[in-house]
């Protein structure tokens, strides 16, 4: 019940104030004040209006560049969960939060997301370095340039295949291989464990946790804009994957869209999915536990659509797509459900 209109007072009857206003300007008019007059009313009903969107927790202006929409929620309810938040311009389809007029979130707290954006501004300086100091092989350490979403990376010199983020074995990661250790996860007891209780060991800790999130959110951030970027060229990989078979038609090649739709999607939860982490505290619990499983199942499989999405038409195998696209989809959903129950099992 989130709506973007021009004048969110259009839904208020109880503001008589602008036409009092009026009233009492024109009672006491002349023709040679009526241009001022006019003028100073135009005046009054934009400042009005903006007083009143800014002063309403109902209502917040689309943050969409140049944009003068609204967005306007009937009531407080409308906005309990934090996908309810979560709306579209109808004008310039800019979507965002209608609490915090952040880009949307879930299934992190609007609260914890301003925290986040503004450790990352404080930390910048630490993460641009380790984020540039990450991009050699860990085989033959030759530079690795990426260029596609997905984070299974192979070594163009030694084949070595690993995974961008953590840098680590892919053998360990994906869905089909499985394995014990988990990218997602923090592991304290890398670099020194807990034992040592000094301040600069404690500080190195608080930052390799940041920084464990970090990395993760800025990988999905930047896959999310890959993904993005390969959306727009779909439509032209759908003309020839048509082409490719005599008897294919147009409805035959529209999973490859939705396959790149969900891909944006869940890179975009994804990447908020290690600011809820983050915030969730460094000691271990159920609901931690769960969340991880839940997190570590979506990215696995996120990665195997990625990977299938980026293959050359002819290599294109549909009903893969097809199902990964659907097992991604019901991850997402899992793990924001979770979240917005409140970490209880259903
Ligand atoms: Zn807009
Ligand atoms: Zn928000
Ligand atoms: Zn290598
Ligand atoms: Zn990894
Ligand atoms: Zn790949």
């Amino acid at each position: 019940c989130v709506e973007t209109t021009t004048c969110p007072q259009a839904s208020c009857n109880e503001l008589v104030t602008e036409v009092e206003m009026e009233a009492s300007l024109k009672s006491g008019a002349t023709p040679s004040t009526q241009a001022r007059t006019d003028k100073l009313l135009q005046k009054y009903s934009t400042y009005q209006l903006r007083s009143f969107v800014e002063s309403n927790r109902l209502t917040r202006w689309c943050p969409g560049k140049g944009c003068e929409f609204v967005a306007c929620a009937s009531s407080q309810a409308c906005l309990e969960t934090i996908q309810d938040r979560t709306t579209q311009c109808h004008s310039c389809t800019t979507a965002f939060c209608v609490v915090c007029g952040e880009e949307p979130h879930a299934p992190c707290a609007c609260k914890d997301v301003t925290r986040w954006k503004d450790k990352c501004r404080n930390e910048s300086e630490t993460a641009n370095w380790i984020l540039a100091n990450t991009k050699s092989c860990p085989k033959c350490v030759s530079r690795i340039e990426k260029n596609q979403g997905c984070n299974h990376m192979t070594c163009g010199r030694c084949k070595h295949e690993f995974c961008w983020i953590c840098m680590g074995d892919w053998n360990n990661h994906g869905a089909n291989t499985g394995g014990y250790y988990k990218c997602n996860k923090f592991d304290s007891k890398t670099g020194g464990g807990v034992e040592d209780q000094s301040e600069a060991a404690r500080a190195k800790r608080e930052l390799d946790r940041y920084l464990h999130y970090y990395k993760r959110y800025h990988a999905h951030d930047e896959a999310e804009k890959f993904a993005r970027k390969q959306l727009q060229e779909t439509e032209a990989r759908m003309v020839i994957l048509q082409e490719s078979s005599s008897n294919s038609k147009w409805a035959d090649v529209e999973f490859l869209k939705a396959a790149n739709e969900q891909l944006v999607e869940c890179r975009h939860v994804l990447k908020y999915t290690y600011v809820y982490a983050y915030y969730f505290g460094a000691s271990p619990s159920m609901q931690k536990e769960r969340f991880e499983y839940h997190q570590e199942m979506l990215e696995r499989f996120t990665e195997t659509l990625s990977e299938l999405s980026e293959k050359p038409v002819a290599a294109m195998d549909r009903t893969e797509v097809v199902n990964t696209t659907r097992v991604v989809d019901r991850f997402m959903r899992n793990i924001l459900k979770y979240v917005e129950e409140g970490m209880e099992e259903a």
